[in-house]
């Protein structure tokens, strides 16, 4: 039997992020995954490289460290990607405010950011529904991916240019190193990783549990738009001024919410923020919002999907807004911090709990866990 330096439990954004920095120090690498391929978040997503959005600190530097490890890699892949930033687009004087305020931050050593008054978002983004802009913030780290894409080719990479071994149709079910035991076989190994995003309750249950919580989001797909029609960037809006962390240390941020929670109750009910994201083929992906744990149904809610419709309408004239997809997508998000990380025995670490970042830090998040899982 064929004894492995590390094996990985889920071939998500985590499992295959540590199994690149694993694959690039000489490890011998394993991947083993329930599904014939990987269907959890990390190919639902948005595919929002999106730095901008993490707050200060080690969320924000892992995003900028995941930024110079992602940049050559899809160069080398050869996979479409987007670096045109994002576009956050403000409708109201607060907000407006709040980007300013966030702007001056990051005048002191985060990224490039720029203003811009209502004309100059308007002549950037021709699609912008004029109706109440009053201006916006434009970022330049941003990088919209594909995950459709970027999922089935980084596991194909670390097939073929490191020789890591993928296990798929696999669910683990026992970790007692320096076994692992799958639905189907046994394998052995010296260190494991698991990474099993929001099936986390299939291993270590308790544990997760007491750490994680579960998210479900709904999400849309448009059919490509017509006439080579693309959006500038990635476009974000008031909502999202609330719900990313980035913008929690602004001094009107709270004036932002008094108001967003009077004008905008049924979508903070459902967590709900507007978010626009084009793809290579030229369809937009529209979402999201976010329930937790036991807000959580099993099925997707057409009131969810009619309040996303109505705010997408608000900040963009799409040339058509016909629907090729609905999904929903979970993630796993750490009740306290950034991610999970724990050494649960010796050799066995379990990785999850980015929430809605993983695309965004899980590659820099794996170099520095194995880094310390390895020589700790
Ligand atoms: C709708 C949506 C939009 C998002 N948008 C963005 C975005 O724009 N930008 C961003 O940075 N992040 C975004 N995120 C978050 C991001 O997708 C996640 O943080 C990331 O994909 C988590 O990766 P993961 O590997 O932990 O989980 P997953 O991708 O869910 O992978 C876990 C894998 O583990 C497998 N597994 C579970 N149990 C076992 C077992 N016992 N044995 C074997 N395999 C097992 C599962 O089958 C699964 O394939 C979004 C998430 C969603 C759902």
């Amino acid at each position: 039997m064929k004894q492995y330096d590390l094996a990985i439990v889920g071939a998500g954004m985590l499992g295959l992020s540590h199994a690149l920095a694993a694959a690039r120090k000489g490890l011998n690498v394993l991947v083993l995954e329930a599904d014939r391929q990987a269907e959890g978040a990390s190919i639902r997503n948005f595919g929002m490289f999106l730095p901008m959005g993490m707050p200060e600190g080690d969320s924000y530097h892992r995003a900028m460290h995941s930024r110079e490890i992602l940049v050559p890699l899809l160069r080398e892949i050869g996979l479409w990607s987007d670096p045109s930033g994002s576009l956050t687009v403000a409708h109201h004087d607060d907000e407006m405010q709040v980007l300013s305020e966030f702007c001056k931050r990051t005048a002191h050593g985060r990224h490039h950011c720029q203003l811009l008054n209502r004309l100059q978002i308007l002549e950037r983004c021709p699609s912008l529904n004029p109706e109440g802009v009053v201006g916006g913030l434009f970022s330049d780290t941003e990088i919209t991916l594909n995950p459709r894409l970027l999922i089935p080719a980084l596991t194909r990479y670390l097939r073929q240019q490191h020789g890591v071994d993928f296990r798929f149709g696999h669910r683990v079910t026992d970790i007692r190193l320096p076994e692992v035991q799958t639905t189907r076989e046994v394998f052995r190994t010296s260190h494991v990783v698991v990474c099993t995003g929001a099936g986390f309750d299939s291993l270590y249950p308790d544990v997760h549990e007491r750490h994680l919580s579960r998210c479900k989001l709904q999400m849309l797909r448009t059919a490509p738009q017509p006439d080579g029609v693309r959006l500038p960037a990635m476009m974000i809006t008031g909502l999202s001024l609330a719900h990313y962390q980035a913008f929690a240390g602004c001094p009107s941020i709270g004036q932002l919410q008094h108001r967003l929670a009077k004008d905008y109750q049924q979508y903070l009910d459902y967590g709900i923020h507007i978010l626009h994201a084009q793809h290579n083929d030229g369809s937009v992906l529209i979402g999201d919002s976010h329930e937790y744990d036991e807000q959580i149904s099993p099925f997707h809610k057409a009131q969810i999907e009619q309040l996303i419709l109505a705010g997408s309408r608000d900040v963009l004239n799409l040339p058509t807004s016909v629907l090729m997809e609905r999904w929903t997508g979970y993630y796993a998000k750490a009740k306290t911090g950034h991610c999970f990380q724990r050494e649960i025995s010796p050799g066995i670490l379990l990785v999850n709990g980015v929430g809605g970042t993983g695309m965004t830090t899980g590659l820099a998040l794996a170099v520095d866990g194995l880094n310390d899982f390895l020589n700790g």
